[in-house]
């Protein structure tokens, strides 16, 4: 890890000039695979004794600068990009847990992260236990021996409400479990192993990339949690792996730093279950991590005006937003977000279902979209959308009401975002 701050670790970290054409935007290394040296070198490779290219799958040089980067700038070890959001929930969790253990998470998630995990995870035997983020203590509750994660978003929608990051990795530490945060939602105003986050993911779909043009995700490991003290709880880390030589991940990772998580997430489940990053995404994520301390500047400021705008607006029911928070919900988004609070609302109408999809109708410059974290700004219904899979009872308790429309501010000039909101309000 360097010292120098996240803005200059956006465009430094992992890369400087390549050194066979002095070429200083990262190269795109568009190839399925790498020569060896020799028949030795290719073994010191395949055996891990020497870290280096073998196969696009495994890693690519491209792929390498936006992890290095990524690890940096959230002040982490190493990292590990793969194709999507998804398969980054779905590897964090599958590296640690197999059939038979379980894992709990907060109920305030993404719905296609808790379709994953309620019922993916569930036929392939490992369980997802919800459990309300509101209270820190669900935690240990429905913690057992056989539990090998906690897992929550920083900044989830359409709650809106902080996880309390610090309190639940606290309990987790108590028993050896490590916290595995979904950071997707607030890049750069957040970091979450400053406050104990063994783990972060990404989707870098939205505001990693920024400009809506490439699916991928990154799992990052801090290289703080002590697998060793406590593997017990990990015997995927632990005992010799059939899949890799009888490869003991704690051991062989000793040689190469705290990153017995990481490699082994790599060297197996990428290798077997293959879902990399594209090297061509690649170079579009580090495009727009250049720019992302700047444009999560203007998000939060944008998405606060939009606020305090729908917050006197007549039609308004209810604006849930940090900025009209109050209690220990709001100190929540004090503390985790620094002040900040990301570019993501939700807004309740006055006249529920009907109003919220008449809204969505005559919005002109926000598009109707089913992502967030773009620079244009976007606005959905999640009821009949991204959260249609939930039940009634699923819906309430994600926080999802009939009249809930989500905005995802953009970087567009302040006027203009809220003369659409007007319009479309009917003013
Ligand atoms: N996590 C969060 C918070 C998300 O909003 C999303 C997608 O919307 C994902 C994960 C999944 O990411 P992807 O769409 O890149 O698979």
């Amino acid at each position: 890890m360097t010292n120098q701050k996240t803005e200059t670790k956006a465009l430094h970290s992992g890369y400087r000039a390549d050194p066979s054409t002095g070429s200083v935007a990262v190269p795109i290394y568009q190839t399925t695979s790498y020569q060896f040296q020799d028949t030795d070198h290719a073994a010191r490779l395949f055996e891990l004794s020497e870290l280096g290219n073998i196969y696009t799958r495994i890693m690519n040089p491209t792929n390498d600068v936006l992890e290095k980067r990524l690890a940096d700038m959230e002040g982490g070890v190493a990292a590990l990009a793969v194709a999507s959001g998804q398969a980054a929930s779905l590897y964090s969790i599958q590296n640690i847990a197999r059939a038979g253990d379980n894992f709990v998470c907060s109920s305030h998630i993404y719905g296609g992260t808790f379709n994953l995990f309620k019922n993916t995870f569930k036929d392939m035997g490992i369980e997802a236990r919800f459990v309300d983020p509101r209270d820190p203590e669900n935690f240990r509750k429905a913690t057992d021996d056989n539990t090998r994660a906690y897992y929550a978003e920083t900044y989830p929608n359409p709650s809106f409400e902080v996880f309390p990051i610090g309190e639940v990795a606290s309990i987790g530490l108590e028993y050896g479990v490590p916290l595995i945060m979904d950071n997707t939602a607030a890049p750069v105003i957040c970091k979450p192993f400053d406050h104990g986050a063994a783990i972060t993911m990404y989707s870098t779909t939205k505001y990693l990339g920024g400009h809506g043009n490439s699916i991928g995700g990154i799992i990052i490991d801090s290289g703080k949690f002590d697998w060793e003290a406590h593997q017990k709880r990990f015997p995927s880390l632990r005992e010799p792996d059939s899949g890799y030589h009888g490869a003991v991940w704690i051991e062989a990772a000793k040689p190469l730093g705290p990153i017995a998580y990481i490699l082994k997430a790599r060297v197996t489940l990428l290798r077997d279950a293959g879902a990399a990053m594209s090297p061509f995404n690649a170079f579009l994520f580090l495009q727009g991590v250049e720019t992302v301390a700047l444009r999560m500047e203007r998000h939060c400021e944008n998405a606060m005006a939009v606020a305090a705008y729908l917050n006197s607006h007549p039609k308004v029911e209810k604006v849930i937003h940090p900025s009209a928070q109050e209690g220990e919900i709001k100190r929540r988004a004090d503390t985790y977000l620094g002040g900040n609070y990301g570019g993501l609302m939700g807004v309740e109408l006055k006249g529920g279902k009907e109003a919220g999809q008449a809204f969505i109708n005559k919005l002109k410059m926000f598009y109707h979209v089913a992502n967030i974290g773009d620079s244009k700004s976007l606005a959905i219904h999640p009821a009949t959308t991204t959260h249609a899979q939930l039940n009634n009872e699923e819906l309430l308790k994600a926080g999802v009401t009939p009249g809930f429309v989500r905005l995802s501010i953009g970087i567009e000039h302040i006027d203009d975002i809220i003369a659409d909101l007007d319009q479309a309000l009917g003013n």
